[in-house]
């Protein structure tokens, strides 16, 4: 069974790739490497010993969409491609809503055209934006404050939308909670360009003497120890609830939390990443991020009933991956 995986190349997707090819799929990545490199091609074959086709491509273009699908009997798309700075969002607004939106309906409209039913699409857990936790998937979508978190509730009721108009289609909407780690290769993991905007990535350019020291943003929330909380989830758990997600939908939209289900805070994260890894993380309190919420976590009840999927890597294998891909990575 062929995959098409748009922005295969990026974090999430070259970790999705490892999981296809290691259970049997063929791939095929689109990506434009506006975030990735071309040598994610090579990394993901050296672990898996199985090379996946690279296209370079623009997922908003149509053009150039067509071509790969009228070249490969595709029977499924992940589609991850997409842009997903919040505060380069609220900077280029009409650049995140051209590129995600229509990279979303350009794929969707090929999936249709070539009979492709199976549609997996990465959304986030912003679309609940100020809610009670934990998450649960019913519950009804809160504004968010930035551009980037509209793109992905527009794309949820896009694909929504269509779905009841080809109701043959299977779609999955994935709502990631807040992946990290890396492949326990250490050869591929999450490679921000620039400063990091994301706590991990964040405290191992710390560990490793990049950044000087890591700033809190705010431990005056109503949580335990003041700091944020956040449902933290291994990557590569996050990759096997999209083939989870892939094998066991029927037709029709499905939306699921991929969380672990347990809330952790900033300070928390930071001891465990310096006990697990024996280093140290100078850090500061400093005032709170703008839109920044105090606490979110998943209910992931949804997912273990209906995927038979839940996430297995705890907080300590979290930071003990991630700094092994620091390292590595320089
Ligand atoms: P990433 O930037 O590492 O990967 C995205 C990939 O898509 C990159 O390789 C980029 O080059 C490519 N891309 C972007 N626009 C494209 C286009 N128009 N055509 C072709 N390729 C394009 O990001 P990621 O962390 O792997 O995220 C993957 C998806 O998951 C994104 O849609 C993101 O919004 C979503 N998501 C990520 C997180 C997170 O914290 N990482 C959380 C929730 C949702
Ligand atoms: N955070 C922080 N310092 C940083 C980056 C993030 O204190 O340099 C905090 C942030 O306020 C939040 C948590 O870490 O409470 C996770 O932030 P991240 O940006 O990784 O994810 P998101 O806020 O998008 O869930």
């Amino acid at each position: 069974m062929l995959i098409l995986v748009t922005g295969g190349t990026g974090y999430i997707g070259s970790h999705t790739c490892v999981e296809l090819l290691n259970s049997g799929y063929d791939v095929v990545i689109l990506d434009n490497l506006v975030n990735s490199e071309r040598s994610v091609v090579d990394r993901i074959a050296q672990i898996t010993g199985r090379r996946p086709l690279f296209y370079h491509a623009d997922a908003t273009d149509a053009s150039a969409v067509d071509v790969i699908f009228s070249a490969h009997p595709i029977e499924g798309v992940i589609h991850f491609a997409g842009l997903k700075a919040v505060g380069e969002s609220v900077e280029k607004p009409l650049t995140y809503y051209r590129n995600n939106l229509l990279s979303t309906m350009v794929v969707l409209e090929k999936c249709i055209k070539y009979g492709v039913r199976r549609f997996v699409f990465s959304s986030s857990a912003t679309v609940y934006g100020e809610n009670e936790v934990p998450f649960v998937e019913t519950m009804e979508l809160r504004p968010r404050a930035n551009p980037y978190g509209e793109t992905k509730a527009m794309c949820e009721k896009i694909l929504s939308d269509a779905a009841a108009r080809h109701p043959e289609m299977s779609v999955a909407l994935l709502r990631y909670f807040n992946p990290v780690g890396a492949h326990e290769s250490g050869l591929i993991g999450e490679k921000p360009r620039g400063v990091p905007n994301n706590l991990m990535p964040y405290i191992t350019q710390v560990a490793q003497g990049i950044l000087p020291e890591l700033r809190v943003f705010g431990a005056d929330y109503p949580t335990p120890d003041g700091t944020g909380i956040r449902d933290y989830i291994h990557v590569m758990d996050l990759a096997s609830g999209h083939l989870a997600a892939l094998e066991k939908m029927g037709p029709g939209v499905h939306i699921f939390n991929l969380g672990t289900g347990r809330g952790t805070s900033v300070l928390e994260l930071i001891t465990t990443f310096e006990q697990v890894n024996k280093v140290q993380i100078p850090y500061r309190i400093v005032g709170r991020r703008p839109g920044d919420v105090a606490a979110c976590w998943a209910d992931v009840g949804k997912a273990q009933r209906e995927l038979g999927w839940r996430a297995t890597r705890g907080i300590e294998e979290m930071c003990r991956d991630s700094w092994r891909f620091q390292q590595l990575s320089g």
